[in-house]
């Protein structure tokens, strides 16, 4: 039986990137798309068009541009805001509509439920009449009532909802009671069969990605997620260590994914340039430690011959593919006794790395006898 295939959308652009600190220029918005396509992600989460021009441009660039992932732009349950997120969204080859709004009491401010149902299903509508991917999320929805959350569900996917994301937007909920919400819409949601469901995670209490897996452990099929786990406050699911753990504990959780694992690292690399925020050494996947350390743990060869790559490029140092086989080769061996690679060490590997190309070398520097 093939195993289940887990959607990832990158919000990298849009809820990583309306935290402070991490703004970016349109043209590195364009660029770290490219780069999220390259690295295989679903969907890409473009912006929010409704909040600026700037942000209206950046997706739209993105939506004309970046071709294979879906292009999706977010959009408050406004007819404005959607017919404006269309605009900047039409171009692209598969345009999503992704809007939300709030369930929990707290929120509504005094518009009874069955008010905010019936303008969650017209908005649905509304974005479903411009394209066939329509993705709806109701805010808060961990600390919103769930059978409240499910007939707000069971409504917009009768009217052509095709993704139904559960936010836990203050990062409050723990793995088992997420685990629990994705059962129970299962469970209570009768049309759910005609839709994906998706989590976004945030980490206030450091549980995102836990979170994110304990979802998929009961039946959620899409993963939203920023790269180098970026986002308001605490951030959200870091994409990477989601990715990671479904990869190396593939035995555990049975499922596919389409992310290129070797585009990890030159991702992450990309985008702490960008923000001039660097991920903390210890940062699972992609920190300086967990690249330079002992390989026995189980990390693919093709995340640190990514991770060697990028570092290497950002030491000015461009290898060819066999160069870097042989450099990769040389750096296994060198970390093997050495518990700290320096960038030195690096130069000097990449030098052994084409010269072993050359077949002069080998690729620990021992010239051929
Ligand atoms: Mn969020």
């Amino acid at each position: 039986m093939m195993a289940d295939y887990i959607k990832i959308l990158d919000t990298t652009l849009r809820d990583g990137e309306e935290a402070p600190g991490f703004g970016l220029t349109t043209p590195q918005k364009v660029e770290m798309a490219h780069q999220l396509a390259r690295l295989g992600v679903d969907a890409i989460e473009a912006g929010f068009p409704a909040v600026s021009s700037d942000n209206f441009e950046a997706v739209q660039r993105i939506a004309r541009e970046v071709q294979g992932p879906v292009i999706t732009g977010l959009a408050r349950a406004v007819a404005a805001d959607i017919d404006q997120c269309w605009e900047a969204i039409q171009d692209a080859e598969r345009p999503r509509i992704h809007t939300f709004l709030p369930t929990a009491d707290m929120h509504l401010e005094g518009l009874p439920r069955e008010q905010a149902k019936a303008r969650a299903v017209a908005m649905v509508a509304r974005a479903r009449s411009y394209t066939s991917d329509v993705e709806f999320s109701p805010m808060d929805a961990t600390r919103s009532d769930w059978q409240y959350v499910a007939e707000v569900f069971e409504s917009v996917i009768d009217v052509g909802a095709t993704t139904v994301n559960i936010p836990d937007t203050l990062g409050f909920a723990q793995p088992e009671e997420m685990a629990a919400m994705v059962s129970y819409l299962r469970e209570h949601v009768a049309n759910i069969d005609r839709a994906t469901i998706s989590v976004h995670c945030h980490n206030d209490l450091g549980v995102a990605v836990a979170n994110s897996l304990a979802a998929i452990s009961t039946g959620a099929r899409q993963v939203e997620c920023c790269i180098n786990g970026i986002g308001e406050r605490a951030g959200n699911a870091a994409l990477e260590e989601v990715v990671m753990a479904l990869t190396v504990r593939r035995d555990h959780h049975h499922v596919e994914h389409g992310v290129q694992l070797e585009q990890l690292v030159p991702t992450s690399s990309l985008l702490q340039q960008f923000t001039g925020i660097l991920v903390q050494p210890n940062k699972a996947v992609v920190g300086v430690n967990a690249f330079g350390n002992d390989t026995g743990l189980g990390m693919p060869q093709d995340v640190l011959k990514g991770a060697l790559r990028a570092r290497l490029e950002q030491l000015g140092l461009l290898l060819s593919q066999d160069e870097l086989n042989h450099a990769f080769t040389g750096f296994k061996r060198l970390s093997d006794y050495k518990s700290e690679v320096t960038d030195a060490d690096l130069v000097q590997i990449a030098n052994n790395g084409r010269r072993a190309a050359d077949g002069v070398f080998d690729a620990i520097g021992h010239v051929y006898r």
